[in-house]
């Protein structure tokens, strides 16, 4: 089973790779980063987690992620006897794979000491780690140390302008996606992570809303009008999603069976019958997965006048051949239709439209 993100663009990515492979040339989209921000704790290494479907990341109610991680997904070929091969990499390791995804944690833990200290400090040095697998979409995924107010530990004066000066320079760029990530149990109108996405994208056309421990608000409060956007209105708009509990995380339980019990929450949850797009942790997958079609769907038209001329002088020379052949020229023209299919067709994405044109 593939990662919940990336799974229904993984068939349309590969797809696009294998023509364009067969062309003879290999590099073709480039999707956009995909950032979490927020306050420190509110759950943010917890949802990219669940994202990749796999247990790897440190999370806990201190302060863990401290140095920026770029977790940049590879996908790779299956194995002829069909087996699956999954390992990750640091660049600070080269040529070591781990094979063990809790050996991944204890490492990024390690790595992050080597250079932050063992004191709650926080270093802007990145950490990269590639992770392999046949069931990923080729993207990267950044975990942001988050915002704190008040130096602990080791942490310098200004530790808050430091951390949103990091944060800042990777969602500044336009072509990020932002997951603002704001814990149900705190002052939700008073997001930290709202007010740093809303510095970097203040139209909102690259931010996702992400409300976590819906399961631990106050008794007799819920999060129903923030999801609908009531508070703060939010053009991509927002998921509410259960992950794993500190007592969850020291019992080991699993991403199935957080994600069982997330789906039971809900059902169990009147006041949130009827918004069920808006929650749980497959439908923020959904949500990335569309805007990542749609992204798709913007580049092919540069990407198809490429191919074009591309072509072009493909066929040129076959012509200096003089010879009639049915290999480059004619994948290229099978390419031209797919691509043309795929910019025209409203197949795709066409839920993003919708989503996109309904919100504002
Ligand atoms: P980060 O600092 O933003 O990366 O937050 P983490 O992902 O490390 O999570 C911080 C703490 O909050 C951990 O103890 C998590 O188990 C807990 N946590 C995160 N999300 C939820 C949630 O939806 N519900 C509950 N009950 N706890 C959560
Ligand atoms: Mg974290």
């Amino acid at each position: 089973t593939s990662a919940p993100l990336g799974h229904s663009v993984i068939p349309i990515v590969n797809k696009l790779q294998d023509i364009f492979a067969q062309l003879g040339s290999s590099s073709t989209i480039e999707l956009p980063q995909v950032a979490v921000v927020g306050s420190q704790s509110s759950g943010k290494s917890s949802v990219l987690e669940a994202l990749v479907g796999r247990d790897f990341l440190p999370r806990g109610s201190d302060i863990c992620t401290r140095r920026p991680l770029v977790l940049q997904l590879l996908q790779t070929k299956r194995k002829p006897d069909g087996t699956e091969e999954e390992y990750g990499e640091f660049l600070h390791l080269p040529g070591r794979k781990f094979y063990n995804f809790s050996d991944i944690r204890r490492e990024i833990q390690a790595e992050t000491e080597r250079e932050a200290g063992g004191n709650k400090g926080v270093s802007d040095k990145q950490i990269r780690l590639k992770i392999y697998s046949p069931n990923v979409l080729d993207i990267t995924l950044v975990d942001l140390p988050g915002i704190t107010k008040v130096p602990v530990g080791d942490q310098p004066s200004d530790i808050e302008a430091r951390i949103r000066t990091m944060i800042l320079s990777y969602i500044k760029h336009p072509s990020c996606l932002i997951l603002a990530v704001t814990p149900a149990n705190a002052d939700l109108a008073n997001s930290d992570a709202l007010q740093i996405a809303g510095t970097a994208d203040p139209d909102g056309y690259r931010t996702i809303g992400v409300i976590t421990k819906l399961d631990i608000m106050d008794r007799g409060t819920d999060a129903r009008n923030f999801l609908l956007g009531k508070v703060i209105p939010l053009r991509l708009g927002y998921v509410g999603v259960v992950n794993r509990s500190q007592e969850d995380i020291m019992l080991n339980r699993s991403i199935k069976d957080a994600l069982a019990s997330e789906e039971k929450f809900f059902r169990s949850r009147p006041v949130y019958n009827g918004l069920g797009d808006r929650c749980g942790v497959p439908q923020l997958a959904k949500k990335l997965n569309q805007i990542l079609i749609q992204h798709i769907k913007t580049v092919l038209p540069g990407l198809k006048s490429r191919i074009s001329s591309a072509l072009v002088s493909v066929a040129k020379e076959h012509a200096s051949y003089g010879e009639i052949t049915e290999s480059k020229a004619g994948q290229g023209a099978l390419l031209l239709n797919i691509l043309t299919k795929y910019t025209e067709d409203d197949l795709l994405g066409s839920a993003f439209s919708s989503m996109v044109e309904g919100k504002n």
